[in-house]
């Protein structure tokens, strides 16, 4: 595939983050580049917990899902020291906790739920344990056990434990995106050496191409020859642009040529600021025909500026 048809994430603002410092060839290229931290700490950030109200969680209020106060790392909740009241002469047995990891009580509600079956709700699914509340204490321990063993909790169970052993290995979301995340480091890694590459040829006033940069050419010109170069120092390089292993290398004229309009822009502005700066300047305009009779216009500008530059 050719350079021009095929741009991969590239964001067209890195190339307007070169930044040519001042007018005295001092050309410094500040390409931001995210680091491997900034991805890891990206990543983690997903998953990071988030400070719930205890009222939201009980089971009985439903402001927030339980698989919200999943993916927000919350446990079943499950408070020992609230008034169980009385149904029937019976009352919620906190003893119960141990024995079923999954079970929920709502103060407001004075009923127990299943935190599994609520975050991972299945049509099939006792009604009880998920939007009524079970209350009916004295035959509360054989139908835990029988909710313990019905295919749908078994099944909201193992959901759960999925869910939470993706918080420690990565979803396969958040491993794409970070896999994501280091091949645009790469690439602008890359670009920068590019940019770099075409500076140096610009600031030694060199010819960027040659006249013969077919892959048989013994001299494709001075940016290719230097990529060609620098590719034997650096790893990068290498792979980008002689393996060509992503089948596009950003050399063509068309990138070239949009690198270079960047930088005259960055460098009139340049001359613009300082010319704001020093405040008081003079502009002295040239005019004369070169050898093929075509007009040439010189500016000339002279200023002082507070550091006077030599
Ligand atoms: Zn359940």
């Amino acid at each position: 595939m050719a350079d021009d048809e095929k741009i991969e994430d590239l964001d067209t603002n890195d190339l307007k983050r070169v930044d040519i410092s001042n007018l005295n060839h001092n050309i410094e290229i500040e390409l931001t580049t995210t680091t491997e931290d900034d991805v890891k700490k990206s990543v983690n950030n997903q998953a990071a917990e988030t400070d719930i109200s205890e009222k939201y969680r009980d089971p009985g209020v439903t402001n927030i899902s339980a698989y919200q106060l999943l993916l927000a790392k919350y446990s079943p909740y499950q408070p020992e020291n609230c008034d169980f009241v009385k149904c029937n002469n019976r009352r919620f047995r906190k003893e119960w906790y141990v024995s079923n990891k999954w079970l929920e009580y709502s103060p407001t509600k004075n009923a127990a739920f299943c935190f599994y079956c609520r975050a991972f709700p299945h049509q099939n699914a006792e009604a009880a344990f998920i939007t009524a509340g079970f209350k009916a204490w004295h035959k509360a321990t054989a139908t835990f056990a029988s909710h313990n063993n019905s295919v749908t909790h078994k099944e909201a169970s193992a959901k759960v434990i999925g869910l939470r052993s993706s918080f420690d290995t990565g979803s396969i979301a958040t491993a794409t995106n970070t896999y994501h995340k280091t091949v645009v480091i790469k690439n602008r890694s890359y670009l920068k050496c590019i940019i770099e590459t075409l500076l140096f040829c610009a600031r030694q006033g060199i010819a960027i191409r040659g006249h013969d940069e077919s892959n048989s050419s013994k001299n494709k010109g001075n940016f290719l020859e230097l990529l060609y170069l620098r590719s034997k120092d650096n790893v990068l390089l290498h792979e980008y642009f002689v393996e060509n292993k992503n089948h596009y290398r950003y050399i063509s004229a068309t990138y070239t040529n949009a690198i270079f309009n960047i930088m005259a822009q960055q460098v009139l502005l340049n001359i613009i600021n300082s010319i704001k700066e020093a405040g008081i300047f003079s502009i002295l305009v040239d005019e004369t025909q070169d050898l093929s009779r075509h007009e040439q216009v010189s500016f000339i500008i002279r200023l002082l500026t507070t550091q006077f530059p030599p």
